[in-house]
Formats: C-alpha cells, sequence, structure tokens
C-alpha cells in the first residue's frame, strides 16, 4: 500500500485556523515532523512520516486534507504531479492518428490535465514537481513508446493541436462578434459557421449569447482550425438533446481525417460519438489512472458494472442498471398536483403550456430543446414568474432548484443545515441521513460554499432543495456539471427520495441516461414558430409516448444495449432506425 497525502490548496486557509492538522497529528506530538509549514505558509505533510490515522482530515475544519491508503501505483507511470501534496496523473492516453477517443472518469481525476500535457500546454514533469518539466527528459522516459513519438512531435512544434476548453462561459467576456472569432481558430470558419448552424448568428456579439450558443462558438472556433490533433474537453454542456447530437455529427465527420480526443460525461452521447474510450479511475484531487483504450461499447458497459477487470479495480460498489421496457403508465386516481393551461408573454417570446397532472410519487422529466420556455414554465410553477394567462392552483408547496447557481455565502454546508434546523421548512434528519451519503457530500459539508467547485455546488442545491418537505420539487438542470457516476446517482436517488415520500418532481435535463433512470413521464417542450419566438409545452405524457413526440421531431433513435439494457442511439440510416422510423417507435421496443 503506498500512502498519499493531498492538501486541498484553495480550500487551505492557514490565517484562520489554528492549525489542527499539525496540532493534532500524533507523529508531530512524537516530534516528528510530519507536519511542517512550508514556504507559501501552508501546511507540508510528510507521506513518509504520515501514519494514516486520519485525525488531520477530520480536525481540518476547512475539510482541505486527504489521507488515502491506496494499492501501490507504480511510480514510474506518474506522468505529471502538482506539487509535493498535490494531484498525481498515472500513465496517459494516445491518440491514434483518426478517430474519435474518450476519456470517462469522475470529476477531479486528470482528464483535464491529460488533454493539456498532449498537447504541449505544460510539459510533463513525471512526479518531478521540484525541477518541472523537461523535454528532454520526457523523451528519454518513453524512450521506445508510442508516447515518445507524440511528444517528440509536440516538443518540435510539428504536431498542430488545438484544445476546446471547458468553461465556455468565459468567451462571454471578449469583446468580439461569433464570425471573428471562429475566423481567428482558423481558416475553414465559414463552413464550420454552417455545419454547426451559427451562420444566422454570425455577426451576433459573444456577449449577447446563451450558455447554449457560447458553447456551439468554442466548438466551432475549434474545429475551424487546421490542426493534427484535436482536444474537446465536455462539447455537451448547455446543449439541448438536439444540439448534442448535431455536434456529435460534426465531430464524427472530422474524426474521419482527423486525430481527436474527448471529453464528455453524457454517456449516451460519448456512446454515439468516439469509436474507444479510456477509463479514468483514482480519487477525485488525489491521484487519477489512465486505462488503456477500450471499444466504445465495452467501455461504457465496464463503467456501469462498475468494474475493471483488466486492472482488478471497483470504481463503485454497485451496477447501475437500466430497464429496457417504459414504467407503467401511473394511474390518474392517484394525482397530487393540477396545473392549468399556462401562458406567459415575454416581449420577444410567448410560451403556452396545456394542463397538466403530475401523480404521487412520480418523477417528470422536460425534455425539449433550448429556448422553448422550460425554465420558463419550471418558474411559473414556482411561484418566481407569474403567469400572464392562469394561476398555479394554491396549496401546492414547492420546492426549487434553479437552472443556475451563484454561491454569494462563505458559509458552508453543515452552517447553512445548522440554521435551518429547527426550520419546519427544513428536514434536517432527511439531509444528514439520505441526501448527504447520497449525493457524497461527506467531504465537502465544512467548505464555505462559494469555494465548491460547480459539481460539488450543483449536488449541495439538489440536497438543499430535496431537504425542503414539498408536495413538488422543481429541478432545473441538476445533471450540469456532474460527472456521469454522479448524474447516475443523482438519478437514483430523486427517484427513490420522490417514491419514498410520495410526492412528485419536475426534472428539466438533457441527459438520456439521466431520464431513463429517473423518470415515470415526459412533458415536451418544442418551439412552436419558425424563428423561435414561440414555444410551446405539453404533457405529462407515459415515458413511451413522451419519448416519441420528443424524438421524432428530431429524427434520433435508440436501441437497447443486450448486456446492460442502457439505450443506445442507432446510426442514421441503419436497418434497426429505419425499421424503428417506420414503426414509429422511437425509444422502447414495439409492445
Ligand atoms: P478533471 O478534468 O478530471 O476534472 P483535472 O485534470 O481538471 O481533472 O484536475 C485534477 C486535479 O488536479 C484537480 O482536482 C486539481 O486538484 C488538480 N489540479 C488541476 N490543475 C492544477 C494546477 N494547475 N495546480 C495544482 N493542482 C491542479
Ligand atoms: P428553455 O428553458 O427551454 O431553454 P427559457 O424558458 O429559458 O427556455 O427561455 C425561453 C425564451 O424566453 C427565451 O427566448 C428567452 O430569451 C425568453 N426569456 C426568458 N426569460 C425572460 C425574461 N425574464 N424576459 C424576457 N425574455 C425572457
Amino acid at each position: 500500500m503506498a500512502r498519499i497525502a493531498i492538501l486541498l490548496d484553495d480550500r487551505c486557509h492557514p490565517k484562520e485556523c489554528q492549525w489542527e492538522c499539525q496540532a493534532y497529528c500524533p507523529p508531530v506530538r512524537m516530534g516528528q515532523e510530519c507536519i511542517l509549514e512550508g514556504p507559501l505558509g501552508k501546511p507540508i505533510i510528510s507521506e513518509t512520516l504520515c501514519i494514516g490515522c486520519g485525525i488531520c482530515v477530520h480536525k481540518c475544519p476547512f475539510d482541505a486534507i486527504k489521507i488515502l491508503n491506496t494499492p501501490e501505483a507504480d511510480p514510474n507511470e506518474i506522468v505529471h504531479r502538482y506539487g509535493y501534496n498535490g494531484f498525481r496523473l498515472y500513465r496517459m492516453p494516445i491518440p491514434p492518428p483518426q478517430g474519435i477517443s474518450g476519456l470517462l472518469g469522475p470529476n477531479g481525476t486528470g482528464k483535464t490535465t491529460a488533454l493539456r500535457l498532449l498537447a504541449g500546454r505544460e510539459v510533463p514533469n513525471l512526479g518531478d514537481y521540484a525541477a518541472g518539466g523537461s523535454w528532454p527528459k520526457v523523451l528519454e522516459h518513453y524512450r521506445g513508446t508510442a508516447l515518445r513519438a507524440h511528444f517528440e512531435r509536440v516538443a518540435k512544434g510539428e504536431l498542430r493541436t488545438v484544445l476546446k476548453p471547458q468553461y465556455v462561459d468565459r468567451l462571454s467576456e471578449e469583446p468580439i462578434s461569433v464570425r471573428e472569432y471562429v475566423e481567428r481558430g482558423g481558416p475553414r470558419a465559414a463552413a464550420v459557421l454552417e455545419e454547426v448552424g451559427l451562420t444566422a448568428r454570425a455577426d451576433r456579439k459573444l456577449s449577447d449569447l446563451s450558455g447554449g450558443e457560447l458553447q456551439l462558438v468554442a466548438i466551432a472556433g475549434t474545429i475551424a482550425a487546421d490542426a493534427d490533433l484535436y482536444l474537446i474537453d465536455e462539447p455537451s454542456s448547455y446543449l439541448d438533446i438536439v444540439h448534442r447530437l448535431q455536434v456529435a455529427r460534426v465531430l464524427r465527420r472530422l474524426g474521419e481525417t482527423k486525430s481527436v480526443l474527448v471529453v464528455e460525461h453524457d454517456l449516451g452521447l460519448l456512446d454515439y460519438l468516439a469509436d474507444q474510450a479510456h477509463l479514468l479511475y483514482g480519487e477525485p484531487a488525489a491521484f487519477g489512472v489512465i486505462t488503456h483504450p477500450i471499444p466504445m461499447r465495452t467501455a461504457i458497459n465496464t463503467y456501469l458494472t462498475g468494474y475493471l477487470k483488466d486492472e482488478n479495480v471497483r470504481f463503485r460498489p454497485e451496477a447501475v442498471r437500466f430497464v429496457s421496457h417504459p414504467p407503467k403508465p401511473t394511474t390518474r386516481l392517484n394525482v397530487l398536483v393540477t396545473f392549468p393551461a399556462l401562458e406567459k408573454e415575454y416581449p420577444a417570446f410567448h410560451l403556452g403550456v396545456g394542463v397538466g397532472s403530475v401523480a404521487k410519487g412520480e418523477t417528470v422529466g422536460i425534455v425539449g430543446p433550448n429556448a422553448t420556455g422550460k425554465t420558463t414554465f419550471v418558474k411559473m410553477l414556482a411561484g418566481v414568474e407569474a403567469p400572464t394567462v392562469g394561476g398555479v392552483a394554491p396549496g401546492v408547496t414547492v420546492s426549487y432548484k434553479p437552472q443556475y447557481l451563484k454561491a454569494t455565502q462563505a458559509a458552508s454546508l453543515r452552517e447553512r443545515a445548522g440554521a435551518l434546523s429547527g426550520d419546519p421548512s427544513f428536514d434536517g434528519k432527511l439531509f444528514e441521513r439520505e441526501l448527504v451519503p447520497g449525493l457524497h457530500l461527506d467531504g465537502i459539508l465544512d467548505v464555505a460554499l462559494t469555494d465548491l467547485s460547480g459539481g460539488e455546488l450543483q449536488r449541495a442545491a439538489v440536497a438543499l432543495a430535496l431537504a425542503r418537505p414539498a408536495t413538488l420539487y422543481l429541478l432545473d438542470e441538476p445533471s450540469a456539471y456532474l460527472d456521469a457516476d454522479e448524474r447516475m446517482s443523482m438519478a437514483r436517488l430523486i427517484r427513490r427520495q420522490v417514491e419514498r415520500q410520495a410526492v412528485s418532481a419536475l426534472v428539466v435535463d438533457h441527459d438520456v441516461y439521466l431520464l431513463d433512470l429517473a423518470c415515470d413521464a415526459l412533458m415536451v417542450f418544442r418551439a412552436d414558430a419558425p424563428d423561435g419566438s414561440r414555444g410551446r409545452g405539453d404533457g405529462p405524457f407515459p415515458m413511451r409516448e413522451g419519448m416519441n413526440r420528443l424524438l421524432s421531431t428530431v429524427g434520433i433513435t435508440f436501441r437497447r444495449d443486450a448486456e446492460t439494457l442502457r439505450p443506445r442511439i442507432n446510426r442514421e440510416g441503419s436497418a434497426l432506425d429505419r425499421e424503428q422510423r417506420a414503426a414509429g417507435e422511437y425509444y422502447y421496443e414495439a409492445p
């Protein structure tokens, strides 16, 4: 076993604590220099002197320390290490000269780091963080391997790489137009704008675009470049199902002649997009190991099973299970919430939603393209926006998790929950016993909300929303910023809570696997005017009908994987695709 001691730099506030890590450390108390003050005024934890007792982990008021006892990883396989108590990455993906490879693994296990190293944005230090990386050392280390050939070309500046960044919202700060941005990317700008459907919006300023539009711009700017290797970090964020598939097709076309490496958490999309994937396992923020490439279908099935046979690694205690048939339509006798026909009139947008009802214990997915009014509908039910026509029935208590989250308080989740305890509108017991473990929040209870990553904040916000006793839970895009594993545990948790408490939930989301696992019924939104000035929402429909309504408008069919029963997107025009379209069964087998 190897001992790994990690200090999470951004969470460590050595001026605001009593150095509890050092004060309570048994070896320190015995006079050993196990925890010292480093040159930057933060603790340095010796991995050789540490006895693995975990006292510092519990005493740290900011949850800034991780101590792990893990099976010995081969130090020769370290590619990069961020500092003494920093994250370490083992092994690298090797992109083939053509085709699309995926990187699939939990947040914080080194996917972005791997992309940056492959692109030569940072020189791998092979674990020697003190000396830093140098190309001669890297080339010597990888002598005789395919990676050497790759790094040699990078070092000589002969491999042209381009990287689509993960955080596209930052683009909105650039004072330029869509066309200017994409032209800066490379010579294929005009063709690429057309491919991703941005031609009509080419003269808009980046600052005026929605998240989904910025994502398309970022992708367009990346593939406009004339490069050898395209590194694409999370292309699906902010995109609806239609745009996810459109982007997948564009990237597949690129992969016919170029080498493309994609990080993606939407499993349905990754499955369709890539030919093979490298899985990552490890401990978030501590270490990550990248596996050899696995053919796409097997890669996702392995991921869902939770066990990597080749390396004898279990990354989840149990397998994720799908069922191939639709859930039984709920009986309408059990109706818990009914809403009347609603309309909302904005200066440039009109939304109409038909009468609907949600049954006890039912989770309803809300699906459809962006800008068709899904968020507006949820806000009307939440009482955040007043409907122009129709009123929401009184007597329904709602709990709402908005789409965009922004932490404004320096308070931690524990402090937040503590302040709410005793409040009848907060179920502290449920929070502590079910939601904290279910959403894996134990390790971040003491971190200031403002210090949480996007995925951590999302899980915290969902936990706080579900801890509020209500009849109707409204969750707007709970999968945003979550990795695939977190999405699936989120789906199961929502479903379980709703069933157990005999309440209802409406969940806006674009991830088909999350919807499949969580939902009993679907509301379907669509554009109701060619210029996007009107939106229309209907339902809830039983899953089969809802999926058929959604997928028939976008022309996508799914089949089921024989082994895991997970949904898989059919190749356009394949025999199955044609057969299912003809039968009008886009998602489930004919009854
Ligand atoms: P992923 O893309 O899988 O979410 P990243 O490669 O972004 O993972 O990061 C892995 C870990 O490496 C993070 O948890 C973070 O703690 C650490 N890390 C990333 N970049 C740096 C950096 N520049 N300096 C120090 N640590 C870093
Ligand atoms: P979705 O959730 O389906 O992406 P939204 O409900 O967010 O759609 O938005 C639907 C349309 O309503 C968009 O065209 C948006 O610009 C418009 N809209 C949303 N909120 C407002 C507002 N407060 N004022 C004016 N227009 C708005």
